[in-house]
């Protein structure tokens, strides 16, 4: 990957040079005198082939799972197929409007509703809502919906419980809720104990957070005895289930005593990820905290589907009418094309790929959990460090060999993480390839490990100061001006 860097838009064209000469076309456009600019100081004046060729080149320094193997564990970039793609595109699903007669939109009503059953039926819980916009989002609606039941039941408590090793999103879920977090410790074997959360639960506590398997990749054996001690102290479980590609088709957390569940869709359903959305955190619940679900519900009457606006116990909207509906009709691509016995068979895979590669690391590479692991694996850089190579320098290189990094420094419980996700969707030729290059880092680090502390070598920039880009972040092209 030896990318060409690429000058700004405005280091390039020349005085007078256009794509499109408006003025002196043969059919004007109607704009009226007063609207014209004289003048517009620092704009680019480029031809049209300039343009093209700038952002076209733009875009192929762009890093994606649709160019390069991106094994980033706990965001399961895998590839999305391009048919979901198409069928999101087909008119009668992106060219509707949320206010169009029920009538004329019988498809899509019923899309949701047979997806939310498809999701209810893998989760073993009730009731679904395909709201939310994210898995944060998510969470945020399931807490809100444990808050709603609670005070239904004339229970007031302010604390939630979630493991050391959860996500960052799950505490902010729970104060945005209004509730206090309570980190429950791992044990040394990187689990939560039925012990440990009995010791942390009274009267106050709302619910346990708990991701399984969780973020260590590891699976929560004893999670029977958690929900029943979670349950015992008037407490609801919530699932985290952005992992749900290690036991979707094989394992329901509905049967594993989980009261709420969020699903990630831009992960485990290969749907597109993005900040903030788009993306899709549907919420599937127990049945009796079914009404509390957000507003509005698309319910079927004799075959014909139609929206429900007034429920009583709903926590109300959480977001526009159904969430990001294209990225819902794309999941659902996905499921149809892979049917029951392929969404098991994903899961296997996924599963299989992240021990393959742990077995042809963990000679090289620290394992600090022994545990088997589910869909991702989780080193550390210890081995490294006695020879001054860190996690971000491991990282760096292997930009070089053309592969995005893993997760780093997450989970924090475990110093230096590089917590790696294979996901089902690769070769093992690329899995290999893969291999090779932590390994030859590997060596690097012991034999050259200067090369390795200043990678990377062949990209266009190379280490970035990204606690400047944070917190002095300039957006926009000064005509002239000094950045800073
Ligand atoms: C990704 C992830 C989330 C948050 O999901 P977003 O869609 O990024 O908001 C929550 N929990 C876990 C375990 C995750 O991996």
């Amino acid at each position: 990957m030896s990318a060409k860097a690429e000058p700004l838009i405005f280091e390039k064209g020349s005085p007078g040079r256009v794509g499109i000469d408006v003025e002196n076309s043969s059919d004007p456009l109607p704009i009226d005198e007063s609207l014209l600019r004289e003048d517009l100081p620092g704009f680019p004046e480029v031809n049209e082939p300039d343009v093209l060729r700038h952002y076209l080149r733009l875009s192929s320094l762009n890093f994606s799972a649709a160019t390069n193997f991106y094994p980033l564990g706990s965001c399961t970039m895998k590839y999305n197929p391009v048919a979901n793609e198409a069928a999101a595109g087909l008119k009668g699903f992106s060219q509707i409007h949320p206010y169009a007669p029920e009538e004329t939109v019988q498809g899509a009503l019923k899309l949701i509703v047979e997806l939310e059953r498809w999701l209810a039926e893998i989760s073993g819980l009730e009731a679904v809502t395909l709201q939310p916009a994210a898995g944060a989002q998510g969470e945020l609606a399931g807490m809100k919906i444990i808050r709603a039941w609670h005070e239904d039941n004339g229970a007031s408590k302010s604390k939630v419980l979630i493991p050391a090793s959860a996500h960052g999103t799950n505490p902010a879920s729970a104060a945005l809720c209004g509730y206090e977090s309570v980190a429950v410790p791992i044990g040394p074997d990187g689990l939560v104990s039925a012990a440990s959360i009995r010791e942390l639960l009274d009267d106050e506590v709302a619910a346990l957070m708990i991701t399984n398997p969780s973020t260590l990749g590891l699976f929560e054996t004893e999670i029977l005895e958690i929900a029943d001690a979670v349950h015992e102290a008037g407490a609801l479980l919530y699932m985290d289930g952005a992992n749900m590609n290690a036991l979707m088709g094989v394992a329901k957390p509905g049967h594993m005593g989980a009261d709420v569940l969020q699903f990630n869709l831009h992960k485990t359903f290969s749907t597109p990820h993005g900040g903030g959305g788009p993306g899709a955190g549907p919420v599937a619940v127990r049945a009796d905290l079914e009404p509390y679900l957000p507003l509005p519900r698309v319910t079927e009457r004799e075959g014909v589907f139609g929206w429900e606006f007034e429920r009583p116990k709903s926590i109300g909207r959480i977001r526009s009418f159904h969430g990001n509906f294209g990225i819902l009709v794309r999941a659902y691509s996905y499921m149809l094309a892979c049917g029951g016995d392929g969404l098991r068979e994903t899961t296997a895979t996924a599963v299989l790929a992240s021990n393959y590669l742990r077995k042809r690391l963990e000679g090289a590479y620290d394992l600090p959990y022994e545990a088997p692991s589910m869909h991702e694996v989780v080193f550390s850089d210890k081995r490294q460090n006695a020879h001054g190579v860190k996690t971000l320098d491991i990282a760096k290189r292997l930009l070089d060999f053309g592969f995005h990094a893993p997760t780093i420094y997450f989970p924090l419980v475990v110093s230096g993480a590089l917590m790696i996700e294979p996901t089902e969707t690769e070769t093992l030729e690329t899995l290999d390839a893969f291999a090779d290059a932590m390994l030859a880092i590997a060596e690097e680090a012991s034999r050259t490990p200067d090369h390795v502390r200043h990678a990377p070598h062949e990209t266009v920039v190379s280490r970035l100061d990204e606690t400047r880009a944070a917190r002095h972040p300039v957006l926009t092209w000064g005509a002239g001006e000094e950045d800073d």
